[in-house]
């Protein structure tokens, strides 16, 4: 079966080839690192995990790679308040992504750039666009001249004058020769992290970052770029710039992907408007497998309304799901091959569609209604875990935990509900004696096995 993927440059649904045979390299927009990582960027980085988590099970060999952007205005700023270096700052949050990552599932980036580690890449880039005469010095750094570059605007579908207002990030200057030119190096100023080298000591502008890093591990041509709609403008129209300019050719990346956003009462979720829930306060309340699945079980392109309520619902279909899971694990009843085949052949069918997850999973929820309908085994046990190697969102560890132990657990939720204390903790004490913990969370419990 043949995949296609919406590509943001043709905004059509195209035959997935990449550059070389079966070779993927491909590039994710990470995060800056200033603060906790929220939702919407769980949203983004749980759907390119499932959508890597695809592409390999479909034999591709994907290189992913996913830049941590470490030096920024924002650091900066985050960074003198707390009376800290920004080095510190950013290491510290960093850290903190890893760990929410980790949580969520998000487990198959093969490596994580540092925008800091490429500052000798970066100038070189900088310098060939100034041989070339794309690139120019004001007081304040090194700018890119938007006019000399015609097909500005061909990923967003704007032209040079509609860029004018896309002035992004640190690039405010009277002295730029047009409104929307952006910078490329930011001269020092007191109190700044500054890099001495020989185009003059300063730090790295925004979008460089991200070429210089893709220019080191990929080369100049490559075959997937993501990140969430916000960034289509300015900030991978100017990697088009900076790279087609530097190298000549084109296109810089075959397939763009965008992920639309999670919002908040209609709004996109953001630190900038502090309408955000960090990925951590969700997962004091809900396991990270339910925040996959909310985000899986959604299409990549749709975008997303963040509520507890909406989580509870994912949360309730999911259990459905792990429960007939564990159900089947043990169960010694006949398979319907004719059924696997064909719900296998359904989903593969929908993914290839752009990766059409809500068709997927309407397809595993018929299959399980017939399965409790009809009966189900190994076979169809194997079915379901195999498919959960690309959604990963299944909590196949639990089905160790023997049935008595689960009532007990049961008996002992169902005591704390009634308040009866003393007996649930007695329960409790139980458990632990059979080598298993419990862990009580707002919405219900969780049991641990004693390592
Ligand atoms: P940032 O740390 O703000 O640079 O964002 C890191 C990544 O998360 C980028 O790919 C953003 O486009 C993406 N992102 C930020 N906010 C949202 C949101 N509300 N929904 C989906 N993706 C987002």
């Amino acid at each position: 079966m043949v995949l296609r993927v919406y590509n943001t440059l043709t905004r059509k649904k195209e035959v997935f080839k990449p550059l070389k045979s079966k070779k993927v390299k491909l590039f994710v927009c990470g995060p800056t690192v200033y603060d906790f990582s929220h939702m919407g960027h769980a949203k983004t980085y749980v759907q390119f995990d499932f959508i890597v988590k695809y592409l390999r099970w479909k034999k591709y060999d994907v290189f992913y790679l996913q830049n941590i952007t470490n030096i920024d205005d924002k650091i900066i700023a985050r960074a003198n308040e707390r009376g800290i270096s920004s080095e510190k700052l950013a290491n510290e949050f960093e850290k903190k992504f890893y760990e929410d990552m980790e949580k969520i599932g998000v487990n198959s980036v093969n490596k994580y750039a540092r925008a800091t580690d490429y500052i000798d890449q970066i100038i070189k880039q900088v310098k060939r666009l100034l041989e070339k005469g794309f690139a120019y010095k004001i007081s304040d750094g090194y700018y890119f001249d938007l006019t000399k570059f015609k097909e500005y605007g061909k990923l967003a579908r704007r032209t040079v004058q509609e860029a004018e207002d896309g002035v992004s990030r640190i690039d405010d200057n009277s002295e730029k020769k047009n409104k929307g030119d952006f910078c490329l190096w930011k001269f020092y100023k007191k109190g700044d992290p500054g890099w001495d080298t020989e185009l003059g000591k300063g730090r790295p502008g925004w979008h460089i970052e991200d070429t210089a890093i893709t220019e080191k591990e990929f080369g100049v041509q490559y075959d997937v770029h993501g990140g969430a709609i916000d960034l289509i403008f300015p900030h991978h129209e100017a990697e088009i710039a900076q790279m087609e300019s530097i190298s000549g050719k084109k296109p810089l990346v075959k397939y763009w992907l965008h992920t639309e956003f999670l919002k908040i009462d209609k709004e996109k979720m953001s630190k900038s408007l502090k309408n955000f829930t960090t990925i951590r306060e969700v997962l004091d309340k809900y396991d990270g497998r339910v925040v996959r699945y909310f985000f899986v079980s959604n299409h990549y392109r749709t975008p997303l309304n963040f509520s507890y309520e909406i989580l509870d619902q994912s949360k309730n279909s999911l259990d459905r799901l792990n429960e007939f899971v564990r159900k089947l694990r043990n169960s010694k009843e006949k398979d319907d091959l004719n059924i696997i085949n064909k719900t296998k052949e359904k989903i593969v069918k929908a993914l290839d569609d752009d990766f059409d997850t809500p068709k997927a999973f309407s397809y595993i929820f018929d299959f399980m209604r017939n399965v409790n309908k009809k009966g189900g085994g190994k076979k169809s046990y194997e079915f379901i875990v195999e498919i959960n190697n690309i959604l990963d969102v299944l909590d196949l560890k639990e089905e160790n935990i023997p049935k008595e132990i689960l009532e007990l657990a049961k008996e002992r939720d169902r005591l704390r509900k009634e308040k009866k204390w003393d007996e649930a903790d007695k329960v409790r004490g139980k458990l632990k004696k059979k080598g298993y913990i419990i862990e009580d969370n707002e919405r219900g419990f969780k049991i641990k096995k004693l390592t």
